[in-house]
C-alpha cells in the first residue's frame, strides 16, 4: 500500500513525507513498510541534536472510556462501589510500600557489596604500598590497583554492551523520558535492573569517577514499573494481582514514585525525592499522588536505615537513613556577609558546569559517531580506567602532604611520610568517592593543603567529564560534588587566609562548592537545596544552597543545557519541555499535522486491518462513519482505536464467525486487554487465515469514543498545551463537518524547538530512522 503523507515544512521550505525528513532522493533513503520515506543519515550526516529518532513511542494516558470500560464501571457501581474504591486505594498505598521496601533492598545490597568489594581491593593494595616505597618497588602496588581496577570495570562495561546497553549512565535522562510521556525501549525491565544495578557495584569498586545515587534511581523506577503490575513479562509469571494497574496511566505514577523512593535511598532525603520526580520527572501530576510518593520514599528511606544500621552493628541506632553521608554539620552557621561570596562560587558553579557540559556534549558526539561497536566501547572503559589509576597514582606519588593520623581516614597510606603520618593526596584518591566527599567536607583546617586540592580538583573535573557517557552505569552527583567540594574548599583555605577570625570553616565553603558545580551540570534547584539539606542534616544552609543553586543555574543556561537534557537531545528523544516555543502562535494545526490520514470504518474487514497494521507503524487510528461518506476527505469522526486494542482484538478472533454474519465469534472483555499490557503481539505473530479476512470486527465497542479533536486553526502553542496536560498520544484534526483532515502526534510537535543559538529562532527538526 503506497500512500504519500505530506507536509510541508514551513520553515525550512523543505517537503517532509509523512514528517520525516528527505533532503535528496535516493541517496541514504530507505523504504519502510508503511510506504513512507525515511531518511536514514550516516554517522558524519548529521549532528544528534539536531534530529528527532521516530524508534520513540508514547504513552497513552488518556483513560480510554470506550463501551467495555463504561459496561464494567456500571457493573461495579451497582454492586459494589465502596468497597471498590476502598479496595483500589488500598492498593495502591500497598505497592508504594512494596516499592520502598524493595528499592531500600536493593541498595542496601548495592552499598554492602561495593564496601565490600572496594574495601578488599583498598586492603589489599595498601599492604603492597606499605611494604615498599622506593622508587622501584613502588610499581608494584601500582600494577595490582591498575590490574584490579581493569578487571572490575571490564565487569562493569560487559554487562552493559553485552547485556542491556540502556543501562549504561546515570538512568535519570531515560527515566525523565519515560515521565514525560515517551517509552525508551528496554528502560524498564528487569534485565536492566540487573545490569545496572551489579554494573554500578563493579564501576564504583573499580574506582571510575562515578557515584552509585543515580542508578538508584532509576533502579527504584524499574522496581516500581515491575511491581505495580502484578507480573513479569520477562519471567512469563503473572501473579494476577494489580489487573486495575495494567495502563500507562497507572504505571507512570507509581514509577514517579520508585524514582522518588530511589532519591531517598541515595540521599537519605525522602522530601528531596518527592521534589526530584515533581521537578525532574512527572510532567503530570496530582494531589494525592504526592502523598503516596512521599510514603514510598519515606518507607523506603526507613528501610535503608534499619538494614544499614544492622550491617553497621547498630541496629536500630537509625543514623544511615541513605547510601551517602555528608556527616553532621551541626552547629556551624555562616555570616551575612559571605552570602555574597556564596553567589559568587555560585557565578564559579554555574561557569564550571558550563564548561562541563561542553565538553561532555563534544565527547558524546564522538562516541555516537566513532565509538559505537561493542569492542571499542569496552576498549575505552578499560583506557579511561587506565588514566585514572595512573593519574590518582601519579597525584598520591608526587605529593608531600603528609598529615597526622586520625579515625576519620579510611585506608590511611604511609608511603613517603613519617612514622604516625599519612598521606592527604592518597586519603582522597585511595579511598571510595563518598569518603572523599566527607573528607573534604569535614576535614579539620589546614589537613589538606592547596597543593593537594588543586591536582585533585583538576583531575576529577576531567575524569567524571571522561567518564560521564561510557559503556557502564555511573551516577553523576558524587564526581561533580567531589570536583566542587575541592575547588570550594580551596577558595576556603583561600579566605581563611586572608582573614581567619572571619572566615574560620574551609569545610562549609566545601559544600558550597559542592553544591555549586553540580548545580551548574545538571540544573535543578528545588529538589537539589532540599536534597543537599537532607543529607547535611542542616537547615540552617537552606537560603546559602538554594542562592547558590538558582545562581549557577542561571549561569549555566546562558551557554547551555542541563547535562541530562542534553543527553535526552543527543538521543534525538522526542521529549516534549515544560512549555510551547515561544512566538509560534502563527504555526497552526493544519501546518503541523499529517495527511491523509489511515482511517478505519466503524465496521471494518479484518483483511484491511491485518493490511494496515502490516503495512503501516502508526499506532492510532481515527476511527469514521462508512455511511454518511462523502467527499475527499472521508466520513465523519467517530472515535479512535489503537494499535495495541487491534491486535488484542485480531488474536482472540473477536471477529464474526462467517463474512455474512454479524456477531462476534468471541465476547472480549477489559482483562483481555490488561492481561497483554505491556507487551502487545506483533501483527506478524498473528495468524490470519484468508477466510477469516473476509470476516469484520465492529469497532465502535472497542475504540475510544471521545478523543480530543481540533479543527486547523488550533495554533502550536494550544496544542502543545493540550498534549502537556493531558498527557495525549494522539490529535485528530477535523474540518467544520467533523470529517478528519489530519493527525497530529508527539513527534509533530517535538520536533518544532526554539532555538537562540546563531539567532535561528524557531527551527523545524527532521524525524529520522536511527
Ligand atoms: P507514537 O510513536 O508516538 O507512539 P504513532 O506511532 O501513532 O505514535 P508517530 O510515530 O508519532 O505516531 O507518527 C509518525 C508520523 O505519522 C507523525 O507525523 C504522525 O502525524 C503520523 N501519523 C500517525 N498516525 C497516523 C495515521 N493514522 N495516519 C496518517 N499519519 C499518521
Amino acid at each position: 500500500m503506497e500512500r504519500a503523507h505530506e507536509n510541508t515544512s514551513l520553515l525550512s521550505g523543505r517537503v517532509v513525507q509523512g514528517n520525516h525528513y528527505t533532503e535528496e532522493a535516493g541517496k541514504g533513503i530507505r523504504r519502510r513498510n508503511a510506504g513512507v520515506a525515511v531518511h536514514r543519515p550516516s554517522n558524519e550526516e548529521f549532528e544528534p541534536t539536531e534530529v528527532l529518532s521516530d524508534k520513540y513511542q508514547s504513552s497513552d494516558y488518556d483513560v480510554i472510556e470506550n463501551q467495555l470500560y463504561c459496561e464494567e464501571e456500571q457493573q461495579l457501581a451497582q454492586k459494589k462501589i465502596h468497597s471498590y474504591i476502598w479496595q483500589l486505594e488500598v492498593k495502591r498505598w500497598f505497592v508504594m510500600l512494596l516499592i520502598g521496601m524493595i528499592t531500600a533492598c536493593i541498595a542496601a545490597v548495592v552499598d554492602i557489596c561495593i564496601d565490600k568489594l572496594a574495601g578488599s581491593k583498598y586492603s589489599l593494595v595498601a599492604l603492597y604500598f606499605e611494604d615498599r616505597t622506593d622508587n622501584m618497588t613502588i610499581l608494584i602496588p601500582f600494577f595490582l590497583w591498575m590490574s584490579i581496577d581493569i578487571a572490575l570495570v571490564s565487569v562493569a562495561s560487559l554487562l552493559v554492551v553485552y547485556g542491556e546497553p540502556v543501562a549504561a549512565g546515570s538512568g535519570i535522562p531515560q527515566i525523565k523520558c519515560y515521565l514525560n510521556g515517551v517509552l525508551v525501549p528496554h528502560v524498564v525491565r528487569v534485565k536492566t535492573l540487573v545490569c545496572k544495578v551489579v554494573g554500578i557495584v563493579f564501576a564504583v569498586s573499580g574506582g571510575l569517577a562515578v557515584g552509585k545515587e543515580g542508578p538508584m534511581i532509576h533502579a527504584g523506577s524499574v522496581v516500581a514499573a515491575g511491581v505495580s503490575q502484578g507480573k513479569s513479562t520477562s519471567f512469563k509469571k503473572d501473579f494476577k494481582v494489580f489487573k486495575n494497574f495494567r495502563t500507562d496511566h497507572e504505571k507512570r505514577d507509581f514509577v514517579s514514585g520508585g524514582a522518588a523512593a530511589g532519591v531517598a535511598a541515595a540521599f537519605g532525603a525522602p522530601i528531596g525525592g518527592v521534589l526530584f520526580s515533581l521537578e525532574e520527572g512527572a510532567s503530570f501530576w496530582n494531589q494525592s499522588l504526592t502523598w503516596r510518593i512521599f510514603f514510598a520514599s519515606m518507607t523506603c528511606s526507613f528501610t535503608l536505615n534499619v538494614l544499614l544500621s544492622y550491617y553497621n552493628g547498630n541496629p536500630w541506632s537509625l543514623s544511615s537513613p541513605g547510601l551517602i553521608n555528608f556527616g553532621e554539620f551541626t552547629g556551624i552557621g555562616y555570616h551575612g556577609y559571605e552570602i555574597l561570596l556564596f553567589l559568587l562560587m555560585g557565578v564559579f558553579g554555574g561557569l564550571a558546569g558550563a564548561l562541563f557540559n561542553a565538553i561532555n556534549y563534544k565527547l558524546s558526539v564522538f562516541r555516537i559517531k566513532y565509538v559505537y561497536k561493542s569492542v571499542l566501547c569496552i576498549l575505552e572503559v578499560i583506557v579511561i580506567s587506565i588514566l585514572t589509576v595512573s593519574l590518582s597514582f601519579l597525584s598520591i606519588y608526587l605529593s608531600n602532604d603528609c598529615q597526622p593520623i586520625t579515625d576519620s581516614v579510611q585506608y590511611p597510606l604511609q608511603l613517603f611520610c613519617g612514622d604516625g603520618e599519612y598521606s592527604a593526596s592518597a586519603a582522597l584518591f585511595f579511598s571510595t568517592p563518598e569518603q572523599s566527599v566527607k573528607t573534604l567536607f569535614h576535614a579539620h583546617e589546614g589537613s589538606i593543603k592547596p597543593t593537594t586540592l588543586i591536582p585533585f580538583c583538576l583531575i576529577y573535573f576531567m575524569l567524571a567529564t571522561l567518564t560521564y557517557g561510557l559503556s557502564i552505569p555511573s551516577g553523576l552527583f558524587i564526581p561533580s560534588l567531589l570536583a566542587g567540594a575541592a575547588w570550594g574548599r580551596l577558595f576556603g583555605i583561600f579566605l581563611h587566609y586572608l582573614s581567619p577570625d572571619l572566615f574560620s570553616d574551609t569545610g562549609l565553603y566545601a559544600l558550597i562548592g559542592a553544591a555549586a558545580q553540580l548545580g551548574g551540570v545538571i540544573r535543578m534547584t528545588i529538589s537539589l537545596t532540599v536534597i543537599l539539606m537532607e543529607a547535611t542534616h542542616n537547615i540552617t544552609y537552606g537560603l546559602p544552597l538554594m542562592l547558590v543553586l538558582i545562581t549557577a543555574k542561571w549561569c549555566g543556561d546562558i551557554f547551555n543545557h542541563g547535562l541530562y537534557d542534553i543527553h535526552i537531545e543527543l538521543h534525538s528523544v522526542p521529549l516534549l519541555k515544560w512549555g510551547p516555543p515561544p512566538l509560534s502562535s502563527h504555526v497552526k494545526a493544519g501546518d503541523v499535522m499529517s495527511r491523509p490520514v489511515i482511517t478505519l470504518n466503524t465496521i471494518e474487514s479484518v483483511g484491511k486491518i491485518t493490511e494496515i497494521l502490516q503495512q503501516n507503524e502508526h499506532n492510532g487510528f481515527p476511527v469514521i462513519d462508512p455511511y454518511d461518506q462523502s467527499g475527499m476527505h472521508g466520513g465523519t469522526f467517530r472515535g479512535l482505536i489503537i494499535r495495541s486494542q487491534l491486535s488484542v482484538l485480531l488474536k482472540n478472533k473477536a471477529f464474526t464467525s462467517w463474512p455474512t454474519s454479524t456477531a462476534p465469534r468471541r465476547r472480549i472483555e477489559l482483562d483481555d486487554f490488561r492481561n497483554e499490557y505491556p507487551r502487545f503481539t506483533e501483527i506478524e505473530d498473528i495468524s490470519i487465515t484468508d477466510r477469516e479476512k473476509e470476516c469484520s470486527i465492529d469497532l465502535r465497542p472497542f475504540m475510544n469514543p471521545s478523543p480530543y479533536s481540533v479543527s486547523k486553526e488550533a495554533s502550536l502553542p494550544r496544542i502543545f498545551r493540550l498534549f502537556r496536560a493531558l498527557g495525549l498520544r494522539h490529535l485528530v484534526v477535523t474540518d467544520g463537518h467533523n470529517r478528519v483532515i489530519g493527525m497530529v502526534t508527539r513527534k509533530d510537535l517535538a520536533r518544532f524547538r526554539y532555538s537562540s543559538h546563531r539567532e535561528r529562532g524557531l527551527q523545524e527538526l527532521p524525524v529520522v530512522s536511527i
